[in-house]
């Protein structure tokens, strides 16, 4: 018998956004890992840190759902927590009106919604990445947050879940410096991971009843995978979300380097995975959970990260490297992405004029794809070099 100790994650099948329903479920996962008393205590000040990135019907699964904001705060409230906060740092707009458009009250079974727009300076001397952070005030003030996330798929991190959403933690603008100072996938793990040591969320929980796939976080395609996850390891529930979609794990940058830096496992013997179905609870393995609630034909970039020795020499790893494109067809040349762009001079601009739409320079471009993110016409995505040439040489 194995010693080590394993990070547990309750898996709990939902095939609805019915609000009893979801909080059921949510109970039910709870309960596995001890109860919501387990991670917080009645006098705490706590935070729920949602997934708002834009302000998008809840259908489009941009946005972690209100039915499972509003099972939280349910619970906690039934827990007598009474210093209960909501909200995130959207890289667009304001924690108001995303909160508006999912259509929850500002005051949510007692507990109250945040703004999450002042800045505050935080010193991290323990960091390997990043030593100092401009977090939002109530990341501070907070004694325990809970990280409510969403299952989608996203160009840069290739997913995002538990690792990635405390990239909200960062207040409002601020997002952008971080992607120029932390420039790729790898280097831009380490620094969330860094922020998980530096604030130590006490809870994860991933909403994935719909998820994204295709061109995530925000301008993808929802498919339903029916399940809500938690766990206390924010990388775990990652992986529990890379095996339902067959997704090497290992090739996730914020799983390996969440593993280096101590913050959780991708590893299944390391990881206990609780089913809670209908039946009651129990243990399943990862290839029954992607038998029984898998989607092999989940739309997510699953090639390896490098090429071969002999496709780097040759120049082909530059032609083939992803990078962002924008489908003329949709840009309504707002200039949105300009303005995201992080990259001193940037990196995507009006060179032919504001009626045109703007236009990339790849060698300045990072590829934090920013723009994609923000893009509220979803006309920017991420392709391949080879790609990009041979769809212009269709439309010809
Ligand atoms: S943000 Fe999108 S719609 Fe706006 S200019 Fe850029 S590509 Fe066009
Ligand atoms: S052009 Fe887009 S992907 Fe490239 S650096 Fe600017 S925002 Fe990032």
């Amino acid at each position: 018998m194995s010693d080590i100790k394993k990070s547990r994650v309750a898996i709990i099948p939902c095939d609805t956004y019915d609000e009893d329903t979801v909080y059921e479920c949510l109970k039910k996962g709870l309960r596995e890992l001890g109860g919501i008393e387990e991670f917080v205590s009645p006098g705490e000040k706590i935070l729920v840190k949602l997934n708002l990135l834009s302000a998008a019907q809840p259908e489009r699964a941009v946005t972690t759902h209100p039915s499972v904001l509003k099972a939280v705060l349910r619970i906690l409230s039934e827990a007598d927590c009474s210093f209960v906060r909501y909200g995130d740092s959207p890289g667009y707009g304001t924690c108001e009106s995303v909160i508006k458009m999912l259509g929850v009250e500002e005051e949510c079974f007692g507990a109250k919604s945040t703004s999450m727009s002042e800045a505050v300076h935080v010193d991290f001397p323990e960091g390997m990445t990043c030593r100092e952070f401009d977090f939002c005030k109530e990341i501070v003030e907070s004694d325990a947050i809970i990280n409510v996330c969403k299952m989608k798929t996203h160009a840069l991190e290739r997913i995002t879940g538990a690792v990635k959403n405390v990239y909200g933690f960062v207040c409002g603008y601020r997002k952008a410096a971080g992607h120029v100072k932390f420039p790729n996938a790898t280097v831009f793990a380490r620094m969330l991971a860094d922020i998980h040591r530096c604030t130590k969320p006490r809870l994860h929980i991933m909403d994935g009843i719909v998820a994204m796939e295709g061109n995530g976080p925000g301008s993808g395609d929802p498919v339903p995978m029916n399940v809500l996850i938690v766990s206390r390891d924010p990388v775990a529930i990652d992986a529990v979300f890379c095996y339902l979609v067959n997704l090497d794990p290992e090739i996730i940058p914020t799983n390996s380097q969440g593993i280096r830096m101590g913050i959780g496992t991708d590893k299944e013997e390391e990881i206990e995975m609780i089913l809670c179905g209908k039946d009651g609870s129990r243990v399943i393995t990862k290839s029954e959970l992607f038998e029984k609630y898998g989607n092999p034909d989940f739309d997510v970039p699953r090639g390896k990260p490098r090429g071969t020795f002999l496709m780097r020499y040759s120049g082909l790893m530059t032609r083939l490297a992803r990078r962002p494109v924008i489908d003329t067809s949709k840009c309504v040349k707002c200039g949105i992405c300009v303005n995201h762009c992080p990259v001193p001079g940037k990196a995507v601009e009006f060179k032919n004029g504001k009626d045109n739409p703007p236009v990339y320079d790849y060698k300045k471009c990072i590829r934090c794809y920013c723009c994609q993110e923000m893009c509220p016409k979803h006309a920017i995505s991420a392709k391949h070099g080879l790609l990009i040439g041979r769809k212009r040489k269709d439309k010809r």
